[in-house]
């Protein structure tokens, strides 16, 4: 059963009962005042039929010291018509409660009778028939007799107006509880919409349609409760996302893997075909060698790169005090013998947080990169500030208010802007023959990115086609100086 409609039925069982006792109790306490006020006359009325039946008995001629059996009957049948169209129900009974007079229809029984004595009078309500009567017996002192009067007074009207009463407090209850029922039913229904709307997110939820938010229309518990619901939904979302991120890019980089398995292999196993299939002179023989060689240090290349990646992203980070200065002049040192470039060193003297040799492979990889971009075949369409400075790799060091920043700037090629965001992804290379001429497989910057993460940083490229590129992060920091070489 649906919840408005329980609201609806326990509503109406609760208003129901409470009209039924109502009625049940108004009623009642109108018929038993007006039956009561019927017993009081009833009683009245046989009081005065009492004293009028001792003032009659007192003009009985003064021959009779007892006033006999029929002058009891005559003075009965005078008080019974006395002044009245319709004949009063009435019967005398003497001492030993044996009957004088009984009026026609007097029809009640004797019972009432042993109850009675010369101090009390009774009464009780009887059925006879389809009619009510309240029976009444009072004692009446005459002419040293004790007689007893008992009267019947129909009061059936006052059960006719209960009956009445209750037949028409039934129909008022019926059609207020109908009436009750359609308001009931617009109320639960306006009050349960909150939930209606939330079971229709649910299952659009349900469904995959993960955007989908339930409306709010009101501003209590079932307000609250859409609120957090959507609230718990955009958490969901952005999980959702997350995930099916992750896994899109696992997915890409299971792809890029293979293929990128597949060159060097293909090639590896082509010569190396050649080498055991043909008799080749001595020339062609070892240039097959040469070429598995080369295949095969490229992957070799590629699982160390593949090792440190994953290194990298299971590691901790323990950050240590180090001197800017010892980063610079490892990287001098690395880089001296390429003469053929112009790498210039400039930086802030400071101590900045990291791991010294995880910073250390991203400056070797960014210098490296620059240094390729740089070389022959880039900055064709630059400036005439960059056509210039072909050939030179700026690395400075800079202390700023967000911690310490590293850029490595360089002159050549650049990167296209669309290629921009997606070459920290693995594999990833924009000319995808440049990079494997240079022996790159497209690891470097996914190396960069998952090392400067576990240093809360993340690298920053700005580049132009034609014109270079700088690739920097920031550190956090310690102290300051300056160094300029
Ligand atoms: P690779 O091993 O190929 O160098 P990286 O991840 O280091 O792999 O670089 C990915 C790609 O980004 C490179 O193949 C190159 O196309 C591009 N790239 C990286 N650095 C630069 C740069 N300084 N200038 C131009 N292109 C760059």
């Amino acid at each position: 059963m649906k919840f408005s409609m329980k609201l609806v039925l326990s509503t109406i069982i609760v208003l129901a009962l409470a009209l039924g006792f109502s009625g049940f109790y108004f009623v009642n306490y109108v018929f038993e005042t007006s039956l009561d006020r019927e017993v009081g006359q009833a009683l009245d009325e046989s009081s005065i039929l009492s004293f009028a039946f001792e003032t009659a008995a007192l003009n009985v001629p003064l021959k009779y010291s007892v006033l006999p059996d029929s002058v009891v009957e005559e003075i009965a049948s005078k008080l019974e018509m006395g002044g009245r169209s319709e004949g009063r129900l009435l019967r005398i009974a003497d001492e030993e409660q044996n009957v004088l007079y009984t009026s026609d229809g007097f029809t009640a029984d004797e019972g009432l009778l042993p109850q009675t004595d010369q101090h009390t009078k009774s009464y009780r309500v009887i059925l006879e028939g389809d009619s009510y009567y309240v029976h009444t017996c009072v004692s009446i002192n005459t002419l040293d007799r004790i007689l007893y009067l008992e009267t019947m007074k129909n009061v059936t009207e006052v059960f006719t107006e209960r009956a009445m009463g209750f037949s028409l407090y039934r129909k008022v209850t019926i059609t207020m509880l109908l009436t009750g029922m359609v308001i009931m039913l617009v109320i639960a229904s306006l009050l349960t919409k909150p939930i209606r709307l939330l079971t229709k997110a649910t299952k659009r939820m349900a469904a995959g349609d993960y955007t989908y938010r339930a409306r709010q229309i009101s501003q209590d518990e079932l307000g609250q409760l859409t609120r957090d619901f959507n609230g718990m939904a955009n958490a969901l979302e952005e999980n959702i996302c997350k995930l099916e991120e992750e896994i899109e890019a696992r997915e890409e980089f299971m792809g890029a893997f293979a293929h990128e398995l597949k060159t060097p292999l293909t090639a590896i196993i082509g010569y190396a075909d050649m080498l055991r299939s043909h008799k080749m002179d001595e020339e062609k023989s070892i240039m097959s060698a040469n070429y598995i060689y080369t295949e095969g240090k490229r992957l070799e290349a590629m699982s160390f790169r593949l090792l440190d990646i994953i290194v990298a992203k299971q590691e901790e980070a323990d950050l240590q005090e180090i001197p800017v200065q010892e980063l610079f002049v490892y990287l001098q040192e690395m880089f001296a013998e390429k003469r053929e470039m112009d790498i210039r060193f400039h930086y802030e003297e400071a101590v900045v947080q990291a791991e010294a040799n995880l910073i250390k492979t991203v400056l070797v990889n960014l210098v490296d990169n620059a240094c390729k971009a740089s070389e022959t075949g880039g900055a064709g369409s630059g400036t005439e500030d960059t056509a210039e400075n072909v050939g030179v790799v700026e690395v400075t060091g800079q202390a700023a208010d967000e911690g310490y920043r590293i850029a490595v700037k360089d002159y050549g090629i650049g990167i296209p802007e669309e290629e921009q965001h997606k070459i920290v992804k693995a594999f990833y290379m924009v000319d995808k023959s440049r990079a494997r001429s240079k022996n790159g497989a497209g690891l470097g910057l996914a190396l960069c990115a998952e090392i400067l993460k576990i240093h809360h940083s993340r690298l920053q490229i700005e580049s132009k086609v034609g014109e270079g590129s700088c690739f920097s992060f920031v550190l956090p920091m310690e102290g300051r100086g300056t160094y300029e070489e």
